[in-house]
């Protein structure tokens, strides 16, 4: 087959890396990739945003397969543009979508179908929000509705700080005004993440997955993009994994079939693991990043024909084998991340770095100069590393880290450590 990815991140070289090693896989192309993943696939200069270029390219290299990477494409509705023009796509449609894009969607879609998640009510305007607070009373949680990169919840201790969140997301201080939002009650407990592929009809959960979002030791300092993450994640048993299929998931899947706006693609839940069980955080529509990074490692079958599966509502029947074995990931970033930060330093000792047993070092934002690699973002590397534990994983990828000569760059040095502490226990 000849595949094309959509992305440039690390998520997107873990999957070109699993990809290229299917024996399925023809000719791998990656739109618009980076310095890492030019080595398992051809990197083109396409513009995303630009659905007409992707068709005609992909009409150009006689693609089979797109795989969309990041979220916004999908809410852009690529995945409908590719499918009209006859082109397999693995992702949901722009309706389906919603599940990310829109939160509002997704808590009503909870509520009418009796899943799991926290109570809320949905505010077009500041003043019954600003009420709505005072009588619900702190801590509480405020989201803006649309996609906000990460940037649009805040979870309020006071009630002062809530109402400073609402009056800062109606006055458009995401950039732009938000035109709807959602607040909610605070849930307390572990947070995990759990990925399922979907084909429409069915799902087939995959793995599960923790990660760091605040960019010091110690979970301190502000929320990033992730700075590290490992799977799986020791709080979801497997009577809890039923749970979520069962109670989150598989009443997702009917709940958008039956709305005629079927789901295809990966489901992301962030989920909260109460005293009650699990509670539905938030929908993602698309692989973690960094969670795909430790995700692909731990993948023993073929990935190619699951996606393929999904695409054809064919997952019914599908199996995946795993291995047991826990992967870790530390992301390193440049100084700065996640405020201001200079592109362009020079990254050396890669290649030594990838020789220590069990690693793979996925690139999420490089960029090649000749033979050298320079940092091109705020995350730049993903190193990662299957283990027998956590703690032999944590300790392999922070040997590897070890080896990379790169000053202007950063990373947490205690990914993993709530995990690492429970084997310790045990
Ligand atoms: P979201 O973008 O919805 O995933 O929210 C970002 C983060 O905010 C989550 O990963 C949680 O840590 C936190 N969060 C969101 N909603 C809640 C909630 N209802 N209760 C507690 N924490 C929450």
């Amino acid at each position: 087959m000849n595949i094309l990815i959509l992305g440039s991140g690390g998520r997107e070289h873990a999957l070109a890396w699993k990809i290229a090693a299917s024996p399925l896989t023809h000719k791998l192309y990656c739109a618009p990739g980076n310095a890492g993943i030019a080595r398992e696939a051809e990197c083109v200069a396409l513009d995303i945003d630009e659905h007409a270029a992707v068709i005609a390219f992909c009409r150009e290299k006689k693609i089979d397969l797109v795989v969309v990477g990041p979220e916004a494409p999908l809410c852009a509705g690529i995945v409908d543009d590719l499918e009209a023009a006859g082109i397999k796509a693995f992702g949901p449609t722009r309706w389906a979508a919603r599940l990310e894009g829109s939160k509002g969607f997704t808590k009503d879609m909870c509520k009418a179908n009796n899943i799991p998640t926290a109570a809320y009510r949905r505010f077009k305007q500041a003043g019954p929000a600003r009420d709505y607070v005072r009588e619900r009373g702190a801590p509480i949680v405020v989201k803006a509705d649309g996609l906000a990169a990460g940037k649009g919840v805040v979870v309020a201790q006071t009630i002062e700080e809530a109402e400073a969140a609402i009056d800062m997301m109606f006055d458009g201080g995401l950039g732009a005004r938000a035109w709807e939002i959602v607040i909610e009650d605070c849930l307390v407990g572990e947070e995990a993440s759990f990925f399922a592929l979907c084909d429409g009809e069915t799902a087939l959960p995959l793995a599960t997955a923790q990660d760091h979002k605040r960019v010091g030791d110690g979970d301190t300092g502000p929320n990033t993009g992730g700075m590290g993450a490992y799977s799986p994640a020791p709080v979801m048993t497997d009577a809890m994994n039923k749970r979520v299929m069962d109670e989150i998931i598989l009443p997702t899947v009917n709940a958008l079939k039956k709305a005629g706006a079927p789901y295809k693609g990966v489901l992301y839940a962030g989920l909260m693991i109460t005293g009650e069980g699990p509670q539905l955080i938030e929908y993602n529509v698309r692989f973690g990043d960094p969670e795909c990074q430790v995700l692909m490692p731990r993948l023993i079958s073929d990935l190619v024909p699951a996606l393929v599966a999904a695409c054809d509502g064919q997952l019914k029947s599908f199996d995946l084998r795993w291995h047991a074995q826990p992967a870790l990931t530390v992301v390193m970033a440049t100084r700065g991340y996640p405020g201001p930060y200079e592109k362009g330093s020079v990254i050396e000792g890669l290649d030594d770095a990838a020789t220590v047993e069990g690693v793979e070092i996925f690139h999420a934002g490089t960029k090649a100069d000749g033979s050298r690699v320079l940092a091109n973002g705020g995350r730049v590397l993903n190193v990662c590393a299957l283990g027998q534990s956590v703690a032999e994983a944590q300790a392999r990828a922070y040997r590897a880290v070890d080896c990379i000569e790169w000053p202007e760059g950063f990373c947490r040095r205690d990914i993993g450590w709530r995990a690492v502490a429970r084997e310790n226990k045990s």
